[in-house]
């Protein structure tokens, strides 16, 4: 499966739009249409269920998007948060210098008087040691040396556009929480370890933006600040590394619970020379998207950089006062760090399948029920028959109290399937002649309607009335099995 297969999905059936694209798109920022909409949105009650609201040591937050300039001076922001950057002489575009090296280029070796072949990517010339000297879009013009490049938007705060009114877009969402740890701590009364979790917009001046959602200008982050007593040891290992394992292998947990084949996740050292400022160790949790292995989630252990960056910036205590020790410590923090969009691209990649069913293709997101952004659809099998649309909509009525419902008539009934079926829809009901019966005839309804599931395509006959109580069942986790079971044989359709 490639990138633009999944992207013409998103388009044609409603996912994720270019944004601006009556006027030429952006190239870096991306809309999330009706059906997108829905998948994201049940990615981030999904991770804030499982990781805030089930566990008890762990709190929410919501800071703005507009900070003080000083939080971005004391995180280290201001002056470390660059990528380099190389300019193409001829054609004028910009590149990631450190991104550069990945795809194979052309080389003309003046150490091979002058022939040209091709030098993998990520590596240098094996003849001469140089690295990639010419553009890789005009394939001409020579690079310049790299320069540093901040990567914050920059903005003014209120009406005077003047140097002291200078601040950024945050670049992520966690300065929020760092800043917030006072304010936290005494208003919920918490005990380390505990975390504070966020899910917001982040915004980063990206060099190359590109590859779909991956990487895009305005991005939206799911992040947790976990804090631990860095005098406490945890089965036999400092308190701060017992749970930078803990949450490495919860978040790995996480994606797989969730359908991701375990094959296509893997986890990433980084080396010492690749640390960013703050981190004694960071794994990045990296996904095999269709351009390639990329990083998913960064799971970093911040120390106590940010808090003590902080207090000695605002002149605050950032401390915890350790009872048990009568001492004032500055806690150690975990961070995993993980992206909307990236999650959406890794849960629609993994779930994206073709089949050939009785010699047609059949295109399937074969998305976990609780992703998925539809989950019931309501289908009449002849949209001629008044009664049959009629029951149609009131049960999707009734289902679309509960779960996102739809009804639709536009096409045949295997037509609306396979829609279905692309959208990852896990459940359809189909109405027919049999439910409503036959009034001219004389013929009564059996006020029944097949329920059909979207990876087997097996389909089972069930009582109106009991519909509600079979997708409690069906929705709240129970396999399709074990509902399958109790409906007789000839109940089948
Ligand atoms: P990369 O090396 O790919 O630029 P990063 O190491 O800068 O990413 P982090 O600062 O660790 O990324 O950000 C945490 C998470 O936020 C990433 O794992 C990713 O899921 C998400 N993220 C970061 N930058 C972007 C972006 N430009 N577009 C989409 N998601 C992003």
């Amino acid at each position: 499966m490639n990138m633009d297969t999944l992207v013409s999905l998103c388009k044609r059936r409603g996912f994720v739009f270019q944004s601006s694209e009556i006027y030429g798109g952006t190239g870096s920022c991306w809309d999330y249409g009706p059906l997108g909409v829905e998948l994201k949105n049940n990615i981030k009650r999904l991770w804030w269920r499982d990781h805030v609201q089930l566990r008890a040591d762990m709190v929410g937050l919501d800071a703005s998007i507009l900070m003080h300039s000083a939080v971005w001076k004391a995180s280290g922001h201001v002056d470390h948060f660059t990528d380099p950057m190389v300019d193409c002489r001829a054609c004028q575009r910009r590149f990631r210098a450190d991104k550069l090296d990945e795809a194979p280029w052309i080389h003309s070796c003046p150490a091979k008087k002058d022939t040209k072949f091709e030098v993998p990517g990520g590596e240098p010339c094996v003849h001469c040691g140089n690295r990639r000297t010419l553009c890789p879009e005009c394939g001409k013009g020579q690079l310049t040396e790299p320069r540093q490049f901040n990567l914050m938007f920059r903005t003014f705060m209120g009406p005077v556009e003047e140097d002291a009114a200078v601040t950024y877009l945050r670049p992520e969402t966690a300065q929020g929480i760092f800043v917030n740890f006072e304010n936290v701590l005494q208003s919920m009364r918490l005990k380390l370890p505990f975390g504070i979790a966020q899910i917001g917009k982040a915004f980063r001046n990206e060099i190359t933006p590109g590859n779909f959602i991956f990487r895009v200008r305005e991005l939206e982050q799911m992040e947790i600040e976990y804090f631990v007593n860095p005098l406490d040891t945890v089965a036999g290992r400092p308190a701060d590394e017992y749970w930078h394992e803990q949450w490495i292998e919860e978040r790995r947990a996480w994606y797989r619970r969730y359908g991701i084949a375990a094959g296509n996740l893997r986890l990433r050292e980084h080396g010492k020379d690749e640390l960013s400022h703050y981190s004694k160790r960071t794994v990045d949790i990296e996904y095999r998207f269709p351009m390639g292995w990329s990083e998913l989630e960064g799971i970093a252990n911040r120390t106590d950089f940010d808090l003590k960056q902080h207090a000695k910036f605002s002149g605050k205590s950032l401390t915890y006062f350790d009872e048990e020790r009568r001492t004032h410590v500055v806690p150690y923090v975990i961070e995993p760090s993980a992206g909307v969009d990236r999650s959406f691209l890794a849960f629609l990649a993994d779930a994206y399948r073709e089949e050939e069913v009785r010699g047609e293709k059949r295109v399937l997101l074969g998305l976990h029920p609780e992703l998925a952004p539809v989950k019931i659809a309501v289908l009449p099998l002849l949209k001629k028959r008044d009664e049959i649309v009629a029951r149609a909509k009131e049960i999707r009525t009734e289902l679309a109290r509960r779960w996102v419902t739809v009804y639709d008539d536009t096409a045949a009934i295997g037509r609306l399937y396979r829609r279905q079926d692309e959208v990852g829809t896990p459940f359809c009901v189909t109405v027919d002649v049999q439910t409503v019966g036959d009034p001219e005839k004389g013929e009564p309804g059996d006020d029944r309607v097949t329920i059909r599931e979207r990876d087997s395509m097996e389909q089972i006959r069930v009582p109106v009335a009991e519909l509600v109580r079979i997708f409690q069942e069906l929705l709240g986790g129970q396999p399709w099995s074990s509902v399958v079971q109790r409906y007789p044989a000839q109940d089948r359709a």
